[in-house]
């Protein structure tokens, strides 16, 4: 673990630019519904970042949130659509970064697979990652505190 690491991401359009001190949480693909639809593809990389850790250089306060499951908000630009992170209602403090719109390299793998009694039909191969029919338990609660 290096201490120092700063990950810098942005919407398609420019409009959300952020940075992120410290390490990435660990992460997976989401096969889940929602993830497909809200990403138009097979699936999300997302990872937990605490938010104190989270520098927004512009367009935060354009960011759209919409409730997407009770309590559980997806966060997007209003002007490209680019999906910019989830927020929770019951994980105060930590958002879930879509990792797709890193300007910086994660320097990290995906875990595993969740969700994927989920998966669109035309995605079959797991690439030797675990797969787990709904939740990952290796995904679940792991955020770095720094
Ligand atoms: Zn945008
Ligand atoms: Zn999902």
């Amino acid at each position: 673990m290096t201490s120092g690491d700063v990950h810098r991401g942005s919407c398609l359009c420019g409009n959300v630019r952020f940075e992120i001190e410290g390490k990435l949480g660990p992460f997976g693909f989401c096969h889940c519904t929602s993830c497909r639809k809200a990403s138009g593809t097979a699936f999300t990389a997302n990872s937990s970042v605490q938010r104190v850790n989270v520098r927004f250089l512009s367009g935060e306060e354009t960011i759209k949130r919409y409730e997407s499951s009770p309590g559980k908000y997806r966060c997007f630009c209003p002007n490209c659509g680019s999906p910019i992170y989830k927020e929770a209602d019951d994980t105060p403090g930590v958002i879930r970064i879509r990792l797709g719109i890193l300007d910086t390299p994660v320097g990290a793998k995906p875990l595993a697979h969740a969700f994927w009694g989920e998966k669109a039909d035309w995605y079959d191969d797991p690439g030797g990652m675990p797969v787990y029919e709904a939740w990952a338990p290796v995904l679940k609660g792991k955020v770095k505190e720094e």
